[in-house]
């Protein structure tokens, strides 16, 4: 990657980490997911609206370092109107950037904005900060959440 690109991706970082987007409570939410990050104390809380099989809303709240803020910022956007299918799918091919198992181009073309977090994956610690959002989808994906209801 050139240095434009990189001070590009740097600077999405710092703007996704200071004015989050998604940012706050959702009242209409069906599932909502806590995730912790002791090593860096990034905290989130992780609320969605899932009907139908689709991502209908989602929103976070908490706190952290730039990193953390700025990947659930961005998986929100990503994953926001997604089916259920389609945001697994995302996250596996997500995951497996961060753990350097995605570097074919083609892959990092269908992440979009998210390739922003390729490097991050030389940075062992910063990886638990960018996974933090994602993992906390994992577990509200696969039923590992405090289920809540509007009803
Ligand atoms: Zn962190």
């Amino acid at each position: 990657m050139n240095t434009d690109i990189q001070r590009l991706y740097h600077e999405l970082i710092i703007d996704h980490g200071r004015h989050p987007r998604n940012f706050g409570s959702l009242p209409t939410a069906t599932h909502q997911q806590e995730g912790h990050n002791p090593l860096c104390g990034d905290q989130i809380l992780l609320a969605l609206e899932i009907r139908d099989g689709k991502i209908i809303d989602l929103r976070f709240e908490g706190q952290g370092c730039a990193i953390s803020m700025a990947s659930a910022s961005l998986m929100t956007q990503a994953i926001k109107h997604l089916s259920l299918e389609d945001a697994k799918d995302l996250l596996s091919r997500f995951l497996a950037l961060l753990h350097q198992e995605a570097r074919a181009e083609t892959d990092l073309e269908n992440l979009g904005k998210l390739a922003v977090f390729q490097n991050v994956s030389e940075y062992p610690a910063r990886v638990k900060c960018a996974a933090l959002a994602w993992r906390a989808l994992e577990a509200a994906l696969a039923g590992n959440s405090n289920l809540i209801t509007t009803e």
